[in-house]
């Protein structure tokens, strides 16, 4: 009989002297290149390892041989994506999700209760606000949605806290279509002298350009889908905590027991993603810049991007955003919905399709998709821009404008 292995393996360990052993001394960039740091101790692997096995072994003392026990609970291809994500967001822990809607549904449904209020963006993800109203109404919760944008939305956020009765505030920012900025610190600053949690959806921002939690979020949920996989290949959504807390507690109760799990080859997928996040993301904000800046020359439209100084927004985020502004932007077609849409189908380099946050740019009439009771103009189109170059993508939106204005 082989000898029983009753210790856990080994975790990834950092080389002899290497600086990776003490990752507060190292840029995020740093920790994302290298997967988070270390080596396969066994093996020497560059690469962290991908375990699909749904069940694990015990030995005949009936202790289970290593960390893992069943997939639902835990499978060894998330700590390593896991542990960093909550590096890269200054967090204690994150945990990952079958879908960005998946990890957002379990903040409301593992804290919320019959009674509690909840203040919510007016202007956010279309499909989580119409999950809000439907859980909110199915279980007897108060959704309050807001208008936040800042700076003019602030006070009407800050007022709709109410002490003792608000259990959460959820945020965007900066928020789909219309990427309106909200001011984080004020918001943390009045969920907590109410004794409410803050969670920020930082899907747009990225760790690279925001962390709430330094600005005092307790939450941190992130569309993984989008910019932290970033090559429209995985579907995976992330929470990440704060501290350990007894909120943390029932989350990590309840997606082992509710078992919207991400699967273990999207986690590996979504590691191999974020190891080039930094870059990735800095280059497509760079180009954003590039082109917002060149549309809001044109009398055609107008543009509204978080870091051009027009945006209403723009103070705030230059305060809470460190390195650029995102690369997402939207512009509003003056001549209206037709001109929007004439202009969607001459773009070429732009695809036409929904989601955000990949290497390819694309384009979306937002309003076609969230139908007519949506908030969303319906002369807006988002753009989503990728890793071409500048150029290219400047002359398909110039060319496309240019057309439909003739
Ligand atoms: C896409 C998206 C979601 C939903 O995430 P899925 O991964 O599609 O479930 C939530 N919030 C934002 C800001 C998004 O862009």
């Amino acid at each position: 009989m082989p000898p029983a292995i009753d210790a856990a393996p080994p975790r990834r360990v950092p080389c002899d002297n290497s600086p990776m052993s003490d990752p507060h001394r190292l840029a995020p960039s740093t920790l994302a290149a290298h997967a988070g740091g270390g080596i396969d101790p066994i093996t020497g692997a560059i690469v962290p390892a991908f375990q699909p096995s749904t069940t694990y072994a015990r030995n005949p003392d009936y202790a289970l041989i290593g960390p893992a026990d069943y997939t639902r609970d835990g499978n060894p291809t998330y700590p390593p994506a896991e542990r960093l994500l909550a590096q890269l967001e200054g967090g204690a822990e994150a945990m990952l999700y079958a879908s960005g809607m998946a990890a957002a549904t379990a903040v409301f449904r593992a804290l919320c209760r019959r009674g509690d209020h909840v203040v919510a963006p007016l202007a956010q993800y279309w499909g989580l606000r119409n999950w809000l109203r439907r859980f909110g109404a199915e279980h007897g919760i108060e959704v309050e949605l807001v208008e936040c944008a800042a700076p003019a939305g602030t006070d009407a956020l800050v007022k709709a806290i109410r002490p003792g009765k608000t259990r959460l505030v959820w945020l965007e920012t900066p928020a789909n279509p219309t990427w309106d900025v909200v001011d984080i610190a004020a918001a943390a600053h009045a969920a907590h002298a109410a004794g409410a949690i803050l969670a920020v959806d930082s899907t747009a921002a990225t760790p690279v350009f925001s962390r709430p939690i330094e600005l005092g979020a307790d939450l941190v949920m992130h569309s993984a889908t989008k910019y932290l996989n970033g090559h429209s290949d995985v579907l995976a959504g992330a929470l990440v905590t704060a501290k350990l807390d007894d909120a943390w507690a029932a989350l990590h109760v309840q997606r082992r027991s509710e078992g919207a799990v991400l699967g273990a080859f999207e986690a590996w997928l979504l590691l191999r993603g974020m190891r080039t996040l930094y870059a990735r993301v800095e280059r497509q904000a760079a180009t954003a810049a590039d082109l917002a800046a060149r549309l809001e020359q044109r009398r055609d439209v107008r543009v509204l991007y978080p870091g051009l100084a027009s945006h209403p927004g723009h103070a705030v985020a230059a305060r809470q955003m460190h390195g650029g502004f995102g690369a997402m932007m939207s512009v509003r077609l003056n001549a209206g919905r037709a001109a929007a849409l004439a202009v969607c189908a001459r773009l070429g380099v732009f695809a036409r399709a929904t989601s955000l946050g990949g290497v390819e740019s694309l384009v979306e009439h937002r309003h076609s998709v969230e139908g007519a009771d949506t908030p969303t103009p319906d002369d807006l189109l988002r753009l989503s821009i990728g890793l071409e170059h500048p150029d290219d993508l400047w002359r398909d939106l110039a060319g496309a404008l240019d057309a439909v204005g003739r």
